[in-house]
């Protein structure tokens, strides 16, 4: 018989739109642990009011400090979606309000092991919250040596999410190469690094180094298989390739969310 997996709570403090269609979520861990994690990993909350217990993923969107985080406070970007379960209860969840999460999970993260000369972090969506977190961690790596590009897609420069503390790493952080891409409009004054494209389209403005980029594709799905396939085409092997694809398991179109990595 399917067990529940172990969950902790998170209490809600704050929660405000960052654009009309997504949401920020401040929680607390409510039962006095910290929550230790690597930038890049997702929670699995419980959604309530269903008779058998159903999970939603959502990546932990905290901007960090260096490396490992040890945190009481969580930072979730949920993105509204028409029809969805998960998307429609956290929208409802009051301030003060608990819910249940399992521990944090996943591989889409920065390892200490990474023989990388260059990331190439491509991000659609709430699907730039993983890169939030990684932001301490490409400023290390830059330091001894490692460049950075980061492709942000949204619809619409107002759809770009935290995207001031992305133009401030990327002022502040060496060999960090930032692109804004707009699907559908360009801002009314555009600077260098707003591009009229889709995120695996301005891929190539950049020539891939077989042996030394390291890529991370997040979000969108239909964005992740694409962008996937151009960096294969492009010679990057699989291996240097992860994948987080924003998509509710059971549901068709959905991969197999890899193996947990629990902390
Ligand atoms: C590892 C991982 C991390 C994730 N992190 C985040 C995150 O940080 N923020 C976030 O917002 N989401 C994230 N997701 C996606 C999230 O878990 C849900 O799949 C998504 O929010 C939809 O759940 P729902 O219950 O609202 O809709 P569901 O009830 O699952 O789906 C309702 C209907 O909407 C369709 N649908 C589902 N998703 C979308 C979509 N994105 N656009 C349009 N239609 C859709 C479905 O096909 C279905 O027909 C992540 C997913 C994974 C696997």
């Amino acid at each position: 018989m399917f067990a529940p997996p172990p969950t902790f709570p998170l209490r809600l403090l704050d929660s405000h739109w960052l654009t009309p269609g997504v949401r920020h979520f401040v929680f607390e861990r409510s039962d006095g642990s910290p929550l230790v994690f690597l930038p890049g990993q997702f929670l699995r909350v419980q959604v309530a009011g269903t008779d058998t217990p159903v999970f939603r993923s959502y990546s932990i969107a905290n901007p960090n400090d260096l490396g490992r985080s040890d945190a009481q406070r969580i930072e979730l970007v949920i993105s509204m979606v028409e029809g969805g379960l998960g998307s429609a209860r956290m929208t409802a969840l009051g301030h003060g309000e608990e819910i249940p999460v399992t521990a944090p999970n996943g591989r889409f993260c920065l390892l200490p092991d990474d023989a990388a000369r260059r990331y190439l972090l491509l991000g659609t969506g709430t699907g730039v919250a993983p890169y939030r977190g990684m932001l301490p961690q490409l400023e290390a790596a830059a330091a001894n040596g490692v460049s950075t590009v980061l492709l942000l897609g949204a619809r619409t420069p107002e759809d770009q999410l935290f995207a001031d503390e992305f133009r401030a790493a990327a002022a502040r952080i060496p060999n960090f190469e930032l692109r804004f891409c707009h699907s559908r409009r360009l801002p009314e004054d555009p600077g260098p690094q707003d591009v009229n494209a889709y995120v695996q389209d301005a891929l190539a403005g950049f020539e891939i180094d077989p042996e030394g980029d390291l890529a991370y594709l997040c979000g969108n799905p239909n964005m992740v298989d694409a962008g996937f396939e151009r960096l294969k085409a492009a010679g990057l092997h699989l291996k240097r390739i992860r994948r987080e694809k924003y998509v509710t398991p059971s549901l068709p179109g959905a991969v197999t969310p890899a193996k947990p990595a629990s902390l």
